[in-house]
């Protein structure tokens, strides 16, 4: 909330209805002056869906954005990506309440809160599905930058593709505070969701931090986390440089050709970014930012011609239980590994049962407890949430045998 002369102006309005309308309570107690404008930094469900907890009719209250507002959602509704596995696995839906953690910007909502769209703009589960109270944009712009004056205040929009294609954040030039939308929280970025669909170009991404930069600004009030104040300028210098830097030597490492799996291993955070928390891998990875930028630029081939003549999964898992006697051989060896503290081992070969023999009991319990160590070990959210999710299917799947 930026408060004006006659009136307040509210930068995304959030992902809940209920939620909303206790923000604006709060809100109430600091100002009663009346909402002359909201302004959606993109159009994402956790920052649009509780606009109407604000908004009011006959008002004349101004709703803001880009006036390519709403292209990735608009995209993800063409592909028919808007929701099912990928999405509640990344986001943790299905988890267990003891089992959630937040995902680096947010706790899942639970069932009862959940909105029609989820912060990744797909189309939450269909069970409770409460009405979204997004309201569309009464007002547009097309330029890099728009200078308004709302409630007395000078603002300026700037367009910011980043995180999303509509992204625009909002810089507050009297007082030298930015409000940066997606395109900065406190953690490594999420340039590369885990659901898949929406593609997040990670050069955009760079470009808009460093336009933010320019501004020279004392406080960034991110999409997500607590603001930072007082530094940052620096602080989002630094998310640039690191950002720059992993792009840089990725390119670096991939022109001499290596792999995804090797530049993952090749590209570790120097020091200086490494130390800093805001730039830790709790929502975004530097590990899925490598692979992406590999996918970005290069595409689906790594150079090893193997990867030009692959066979099917099913016939890959056939060779390993050749080669140790058979499936009941590589099912005690994916024990074995458990027993010796190698979940991860132990999930690889138990997958090649699993691959064989759906139905093998042993097999899917097993694949179960080994995710589950293996999620829990893992720090990134994401990742962990859909590493735990999906160790919770295998095991309803061993479940739904009998
Ligand atoms: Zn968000």
């Amino acid at each position: 909330m930026i408060i004006g002369d006659d009136g307040v102006i509210i930068i995304d309005p959030g992902l809940v209805m209920p939620v909303g309308r206790q923000v604006r309570k709060e809100f109430e107690k600091i100002t009663n002056k009346p909402i002359k404008a909201i302004i959606y930094t993109h159009d994402h469900g956790d920052h649009t869906n509780a606009a109407r907890a604000f908004y009011e009719e006959g008002k004349g209250i101004q709703v803001w954005a880009r006036s390519n507002f709403g292209t990735e959602s608009a995209r993800n509704h063409e592909t028919g990506f808007t929701g099912g596995v990928r999405p509640s696995n990344t986001q943790g839906f299905d988890l267990q309440p003891e089992q959630k953690i937040g995902v680096g910007v947010a706790i899942p909502p639970s069932r009862s809160l959940a909105p029609a769209m989820m912060p990744d703009g797909t189309q939450a589960p269909a069970a409770a599905r409460p009405p979204s109270g997004k309201i569309e944009p009464t007002h547009t712009f097309s330029e890099d930058r728009l200078v308004l004056e709302i409630a007395g205040v000078t603002i300026e929009l700037v367009k910011a593709p980043g995180e999303t294609d509509d992204q625009l954040y909002v810089w507050l030039p009297a007082e030298r505070i930015v409000f940066a939308g997606d395109n900065f929280y406190q953690s490594w970025p999420n340039v590369y969701p885990l659901r898949g669909t929406a593609r997040r170009s990670t050069r955009d991404w760079i470009a808009s931090v460093d336009k933010m930069v320019q501004e020279k600004p004392l406080h960034v009030v991110g999409g997500h986390t607590a603001p930072m104040m007082g530094n940052a300028t620096e602080v989002l210098t630094n998310y640039r440089d690191a950002i720059q830097w992993v792009y840089d030597k990725t390119i670096e490492g991939a022109s001499k050709y290596m792999t995804p799996d090797e530049l993952v291993e090749y590209v570790v955070l120097p020091e200086r970014f490494a130390k800093l928390d805001y730039l830790a891998d709790y929502y975004g990875s530097v590990w899925g930012t490598v692979r992406d930028i590999y996918a970005q630029d290069l595409g689906w081939f790594d150079g090893d011609p193997l990867n030009l003549h692959r066979e099917s999964p099913t016939k890959q898992s056939q060779r390993m239980a050749d080669l140790v006697g058979g499936k009941g051989m590589l099912l005690k060896k994916a024990q074995a590994a458990m027993k010796t503290d190698d979940a991860l081992g132990a999930a690889q070969l138990a997958q090649h049962v699993i691959r064989l023999d759906a139905s093998n009991k042993e097999a899917l319990l097993l694949m179960a407890d080994a995710l589950a160590i293996v999620g829990e070990n893992t720090f990134n959210a994401p990742a962990r949430n859909y590493t735990i999710s999906s160790s919770n299917r295998y095991r309803k799947m061993a479940a739904d045998l009998e």
